[in-house]
């Protein structure tokens, strides 16, 4: 097939395939190329064709950006404005991605691989988490402590100054709302890191910031590696707070990093989220779920239900119908009409892929669908595979244990409801999880027993701007979305007034 979009929009901070310029971080309310004049190709995960030419900082460029988002926080009038007004201008943010949806999709589908239909459900969850921020922003100025009479106790809340935004591929657009939105809406700066493989949808998003009113130097971005921008931004005295998503092993290095200069640190890791399906349940209506919480974005999400945990009783026709549905998927280019699920983010990432099927085949795990790339020639040249279903898995196996964030699901078995929550529970992370039952009962008693940040019952995948999300245990620390990630971003400070002092005679 032929692509039927090969090129990106045309845009100031995106130079074409075979520039030897480009203009691609925002700092102090200007684009610029790097320092010292570095580039990068970003790849277009389909067909590994070149989409763009983008600016590749060094630990310089992330210094400045921090000097900007400094002087923007100590200096400048955003932290100082009605809460209100910055509302406003989180509701403009909102409309101009309504009104770029088209575009803003089509560049996340291309620089992803996601299909567009996808790319479209991302616009219009960040347009909400906007609009939700935008509504919370002049919500709550503090409280009055009860205190005696003569004295007024009240608790505000400031921002906490310059936060490093550092995020990951898989949805590049949607991770940076859901810390932009808040961060913005309590009065921060930030300079803005996005994966140095997906970076495009990021500076689209500056961009529109900055028409929408963000004054300069309030948002800043810096594209390039996370061992050396990333680290610098970590690192550096002049960043009061790091939000961070990505893998469980960075998030470690970034805590341990943080230390130095005792920042704060949010973190969104990984998972290895567990989804329970019980013998009671229409088993059509749980493998359809199943495939799309497995497979969705070929299974690059956090909160994928990767690892299914079904009753024996139901066990041998839940999967031979999953591994069905599953081989009949239909991949390929994220933009035709179709598609139902796009490649890998990238050649290194499907080789991690493929070393964790090898090992989970290794280990005794039996493939009953996938593991292979995909036969078709067209597809060939992108960064392609196959949904892979895994069964006769026990929970000691690395298949089972380890994040593959590729489309690869494992099948275990359970008897009782205990075992079903023990195996469940028995992971390092605790991101999300599902249970699919017709006891209402049962699904609230495993859903309150799951160590898990989301449980779904009978459904799998969705969220609200409203509702907090983040992990237990190694899935994280902090929350986003909700009041608690408004809180993230806001200190309280105790204010106490004595409006009569008299002498309290304690060293007289
Ligand atoms: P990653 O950890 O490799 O990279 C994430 C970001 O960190 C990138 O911007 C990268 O450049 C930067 N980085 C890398 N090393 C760094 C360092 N030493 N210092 C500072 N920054 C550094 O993760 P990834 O492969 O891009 O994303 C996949 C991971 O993200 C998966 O584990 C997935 O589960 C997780 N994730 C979690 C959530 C969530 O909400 N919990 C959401 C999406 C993705």
């Amino acid at each position: 097939m032929t692509q039927p979009y090969v090129t990106l929009p045309a845009r100031p901070y995106l130079s074409p395939p075979g520039a030897a310029q480009a203009a691609s971080l925002y700092v102090d309310g200007a684009w610029r190329g790097a320092a010292a004049g570095g580039l990068r190709e970003i790849r277009n995960p389909y067909d590994a064709s070149v989409l763009t030419v983008v600016s590749e900082a060094d630990t310089e460029d992330a210094a400045a950006a921090v000097a900007a988002a400094r002087a923007a926080f100590d200096g400048g009038d955003w932290r100082r404005r009605p809460a209100a007004e910055r509302g406003e201008v989180l509701t403009r943010i909102a409309d101009l991605l309504q009104r770029d949806r088209a575009e803003i999709a089509l560049m996340e589908s291309l620089d992803t691989g996601k299909t567009l239909p996808e790319g479209e459900i991302d616009v219009d969850d960040v347009t909400a988490v906007f609009r939700y921020y935008a509504g919370l922003a002049d919500k709550d100025a503090g409280r009055v402590v009860p205190a005696p009479e003569g004295i007024l106790s009240r608790v505000v809340y400031e921002p906490v100054g310059v936060c490093a935004m550092i995020t990951p591929w898989n949805y590049p657009l949607l991770q940076l709302a859901w810390k932009m939105a808040p961060a913005l809406a309590a009065g921060n700066t930030m300079v803005v890191k996005p994966s140095e493989v997906t970076p495009v949808t990021t500076a689209k998003l500056v961009d529109l910031a900055t028409e929408a009113g963000v004054p300069p130097g309030v948002v800043n971005l810096v594209l390039g590696a996370g061992g050396t921008v990333g680290a610098a931004l970590v690192e550096s005295p002049g960043v009061d707070l790091v939000s961070f998503t990505g893998g469980l092993a960075t998030g470690r290095r970034i805590m341990a990093s943080a230390a130095a200069t005792v920042k704060k640190v949010a973190l969104e890791l990984g998972g290895k989220n567990p989804n329970i399906v019980f013998d009671d349940v229409d088993l059509d209506t749980a493998v359809d779920y199943a495939l799309s919480a497995a497979f969705f974005h070929s299974g690059q999400v956090c909160s994928a239900g990767a690892r299914l945990i079904v009753h024996e009783s139901v066990h041998d026709a839940f999967t031979a119908e999953l591994a069905r549905r599953a081989d009949r998927i239909r991949i390929g280019c994220g933009q035709e009409k179709g598609v139902q699920a796009g490649p890998l983010v990238s050649a290194e990432h499907r080789a991690k892929v493929e070393a964790a099927v090898a090992r989970g085949v290794e280990e005794g795990a039996r493939l009953l669908a996938g593991g292979v790339r995909p036969a078709e020639p067209e597809l060939a040249d992108g960064y392609f595979f196959r949904p892979t279903v895994f069964v006769d898995c026990d929970r000691g196996m690395d298949i089972v244990r380890q994040e593959v964030f590729g489309p690869v699901v494992t099948v275990e078995r359970f008897r009782t409801e205990a075992e079903a929550v023990e195996l469940g529970n028995d992971t390092e992370y605790g991101l999300s999880g599902g249970v699919w039952t017709n006891d209402p009962a049962r699904g609230e008693r495993v859903a309150a027993a799951l160590r898990h940040g989301t449980v779904w019952i009978n459904d799998y995948g969705p969220y609200f701007p409203g509702a907090e999300w983040g992990g237990f245990k190694r899935s994280g620390v902090g929350r986003e979305l909700g009041q608690a990630g408004l809180d993230e971003y806001r200190e309280a400070k105790h204010i106490y007034r004595n409006f009569e002092p008299r002498p309290q005679g304690w060293f007289s």
